[in-house]
């Protein structure tokens, strides 16, 4: 008997910001809460985390991964959240012997779930109840590498694994305004803008070569890179075939684009 193909998984970006909206009301929180609903409901979750960077690509493969606390000076509620997903073991192991990714993964069990990965996740499944697992950032791979490796994740899809980058578009702690919860410096507003058309355009080239857009524009959006990249991997495993949307838009605190964008496949793909 033939299998009916699982259902292409769409991928999804969502721009995290505070720690504090893993347990906030807000209406970014109710965006992720509407697209949890909404999305078909995936066998596993790959997270590229913005708070997870080491040498050389990992793949979390824990049974049961912790969750970890990976910030400072926040409410003690904050620290008393347990995400107690299971694991996505057998999909690790899968990544991690797939002979299309150069150099291989390597597979870790000392990690867990960090804060960008439970802060989404929880509003997106609530009850837990989707395996989850993490892809680190190779702190040694260029923008074009990010993207590659993004590439050659793209079949998780095919078996119903939803890949989620998160980090933030723009994301600059230095610049921080607290007097403007919902403002937006200028440069913000460009970078955000720029990234918003390449993506549109499912320009890839555009996005690996954000230094284009100007040296200090992207060290002002992006002092340090590691928010950026997750979006690599979400424009690496989709291709123009895919419509873009934006769950959510919108600035926090001037410098934090919270951008959220899905990119699903069509009707008849
Ligand atoms: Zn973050």
């Amino acid at each position: 008997m033939k299998e009916i193909p699982l259902q292409k998984m769409p991928v999804l970006f969502v721009g995290h910001g505070s720690p504090m909206n893993a347990i906030e009301h807000n209406a970014f929180t109710e965006a992720l809460s509407g697209l949890g609903a909404r999305l078909p409901k995936p066998k596993a979750v790959c997270v590229i985390s913005a708070h997870w960077v080491t040498p050389g690509s990992r793949v979390l493969a824990s049974d049961h991964p912790r969750t970890i606390h990976d910030f400072y000076g926040f409410p003690q509620p904050l620290y008393e959240v347990q995400y107690p997903a299971p694991g996505a073991a057998a999909e690790a192991h899968k990544l991690a012997g797939n002979p299309e990714i150069s150099p291989a993964l390597t597979e870790d069990n000392q990690w867990g779930l960090d804060h960008g990965a439970w802060s989404v996740l929880r509003h997106l499944y609530p009850k837990a109840d989707v395996p989850a697992f993490q892809l680190s950032l190779d702190e040694r791979r260029s923008f074009q590498q990010h993207l590659e490796l993004g590439r050659e994740i793209h079949s998780l899809r095919e078996r119903g694994v939803l890949i989620l980058g998160s980090g933030n578009i723009v994301h600059n702690l230095r610049r921080i305004d607290w007097n403007h919860p919902h403002g937006a410096y200028d440069w913000a507003v460009e970078f955000d803008a720029k990234v918003k058309s390449a993506v549109e355009a499912h320009d890839a080239s555009a996005l690996t070569q954000p230094q284009k857009w100007g040296d200090a524009l992207l060290a002002t959006a992006h002092p340090t890179v590691e928010h950026y990249l997750p979006l690599l991997y979400c424009m690496g495993s989709t291709d123009e075939k895919d419509a873009v949307s934006y769950p959510y838009e919108g600035f926090d605190f001037g410098s934090i684009s919270m951008r959220a964008i899905l990119f699903a496949p069509q009707l008849n793909d």
